[in-house]
């Protein structure tokens, strides 16, 4: 028996009861669905499920700085619905070690566990962050770009053709696009794909 099925579900938003995912049907119909593709170099199609506004903006406040994780499971689930089992691994846009100390967790690898749990592919680690960068929604379009520059170090994967990139939060798109050519270096010829959960542009949040 699942004892979790047992336990009473009330919508995340307006506290009604529920079942099973944490959000009723209103409140789900009204969210800021998007599904929008951006371009974003060198991924072959980069895919936002929501605009960045209420409640996805609130809810990714909430999961990055009040350590609401559950949220990451909500998010991880809408987002999964959406996909097909399409990519041989998922990958979450790590964070440096300074800023994970300081979190205890990297919000985008929180997410990226429930959608590959929900897809039944592994999760895998291949690059690590190397510079401990500064918080890219305090600066402007050109200096996020010299921000993020070689921020990222990527191993080689064996056997991995598609990968799936996910992270929580896209502005310019500098963060996903230089880490895809960091995975690109090391890995040539391997496809990227990249979905986050909100898509806001040149937004201060
Ligand atoms: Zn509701």
């Amino acid at each position: 028996m699942n004892w979790l099925a047992l336990i009473p579900h009330f919508c995340l938003n307006c506290s009604k009861p529920c079942e099973p995912i944490d959000l009723c049907t209103k409140c789900r119909e009204n969210l800021p669905w998007t599904l929008e593709t951006f371009a974003c170099e060198p991924y072959e199609s980069a895919t936002s499920l929501f605009d960045y506004r209420n409640p996805v903006d609130t809810w990714i406040k909430q999961l990055k700085f009040s350590r609401k994780l559950y949220i990451a499971k909500l998010v991880g689930l809408l987002l999964s619905e959406q996909l097909e089992r399409d990519w041989e691994a998922i990958v979450a846009i790590p964070l440096h070690k300074k800023r994970l100390r300081q979190r205890g967790y990297n919000q985008a690898e929180e997410i990226a566990q429930f959608v590959a749990q929900a897809l039944k592919l592994p999760l895998i680690k291949p690059c690590i962050r190397i510079k401990s960068t500064q918080r890219q929604t305090d600066l402007n379009k050109n200096d996020r770009e010299t921000n993020m520059f070689e921020a990222f170090e990527c191993e080689h994967i064996e056997f991995c053709n598609k990968l799936l990139i996910i992270d929580d939060v896209a502005s310019t798109g500098s963060t996903l696009s230089e880490f895809g050519q960091a995975l690109k270096q090391q890995n040539p010829d391997v496809q990227l794909d990249a979905w986050v959960i909100a898509h806001g542009f040149d937004r201060k949040n």
